[in-house]
């Protein structure tokens, strides 16, 4: 059986590792390197290089360092087309991940290493009195103002750090309703200013605009306002919001027959985490192979959320279900876990920590 694993990320290795464990024909399509998302924000600090995070993992199949623009089922067949391969396979996990939603003009999306290079250079051609506004104040806006007030109380800038949230109340994406309190503290603490109910409208001269007309001056914007589905292009697949791809509760496309979607790019029920893109991964080659026939349970869901927001190297919330805990939990536990995936994906040996 031959499958082809679409990504390079969380999902695509993890798939990728299950397909050789159980013997499969694998052809991986993506780039040639592993990036680690979560560890971005200490880019924007410093603390960590962009070389420290990307790394070549140790493919023992075929890759083919291309994008996959377009997967067609085909009778028994589903075939990948990229802009110099057409490669056919009896099944293909789609792994792309999402990419950042950005509906306004002028600001800088932090989702990938570039971006993170790309904001460091600028904040750095501004200078220490920088002015930062984020926009969003979920897992990614909270981490970037956390490390950032983090260079300021280390004595290394002197930036002006504000959170613009459109919704009423902070971090609305995430999980926990304790964590809410938690983090206004927290804001407080770092002297990171935050204003809700500011959605963002437009950015113009130098400073950002909400749909109210309140006006605040930026020398960066930082986009952390939410993703979408990735733009490949799959004719069997339906879309829920934002572009997702919709699956079936063995994480097929919907609509498809030899299409499983793994990781951020999927609209599953399970949270946008790393554990769930292995997790998915690896269920989706156990399904092909008959080996699982039961429904994906996802282990990371609303009602079972388990994550760790750092706020810099020293301070950040840990939740842990119900349970909210603050303090050096959170980066000491991101630290062991940049370190475990890091090497996991250097060996090309991806397993979801929690099996399936
Ligand atoms: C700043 C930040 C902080 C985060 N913090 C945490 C955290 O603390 N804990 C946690 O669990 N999760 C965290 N996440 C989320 C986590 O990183 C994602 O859930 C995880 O990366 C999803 O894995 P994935 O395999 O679906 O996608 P990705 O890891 O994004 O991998 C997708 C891969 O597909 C490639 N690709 C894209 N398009 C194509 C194409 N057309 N053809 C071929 N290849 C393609 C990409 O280049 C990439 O290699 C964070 C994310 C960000 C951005």
């Amino acid at each position: 059986m031959r499958v082809a694993i679409i990504g390079t990320g969380f999902g695509g290795l993890s798939a990728a590792t299950a397909a050789e464990k159980y013997g499969l024909e694998i052809v991986q399509i993506g780039p040639s390197h592993f990036e680690y998302l979560p560890s971005l924000a200490k880019i924007l600090s410093g603390r960590k290089n962009s070389e420290d995070l990307i790394v070549r993992p140790a493919f023992r199949w075929d890759l083919i360092p291309e994008k996959a623009l377009k997967v067609v089922e085909e009778g028994n067949k589903v075939k990948v087309v990229t802009e110099n391969e057409r490669v056919e396979a009896d099944f293909v996990i789609l792994a792309p991940g999402s990419e950042p939603w950005m509906p306004v003009q002028g600001v800088s999306p932090l989702y990938r290493v570039s971006h993170a290079r790309e904001i460091k250079r600028k904040l750095d051609k501004v200078g220490k009195n920088a002015k930062i506004v984020i926009v969003g104040s979920g897992l990614v806006g909270l981490e970037a103002a956390g490390e950032l007030a983090w260079t300021r109380e280390a004595g290394l800038t002197e930036y002006e750090i504000t959170i613009l949230e459109g919704a009423p109340e902070l971090a609305p994406t995430l999980p926990c309703w304790k964590v809410r309190s938690l983090i206004a503290k927290l804001l407080r603490k770092h002297k990171v200013k935050y204003y809700l109910n500011a959605l963002v409208s437009r950015i113009e001269d130098g400073k950002v605009i909400s749909k109210d007309g309140k006006e605040f001056e930026a020398d960066v914007v930082i986009w952390a306002a939410g993703v979408q589905g990735p733009r490949i292009d799959v004719p069997c697949a339906t879309r829920a919001r934002r572009g997702f791809i919709e699956v079936d509760e063995y994480l097929r496309a919907k609509g498809c027959k030899r299409i499983y979607v793994a990781g951020d790019a999927s609209s599953s029920k399970s949270l946008k985490m790393a554990e769930e893109a292995m997790r998915h991964g690896w269920y989706a080659v156990l399904h092909m192979t008959n080996r699982k026939r039961e429904p994906y349970k996802p282990f990371l869901s609303s009602q079972n959320p388990i994550c760790f927001i750092t706020l810099g190297p020293k301070d950040g919330v840990s939740v842990i279900r119900k349970i909210a805990i603050p303090g050096r939990l959170a980066p000491t536990v991101k630290d062991i876990l940049e370190r475990l995936m890091i090497s996991m994906a250097k060996k090309a040996k991806m397993r979801p920590p929690i099996p399936v």
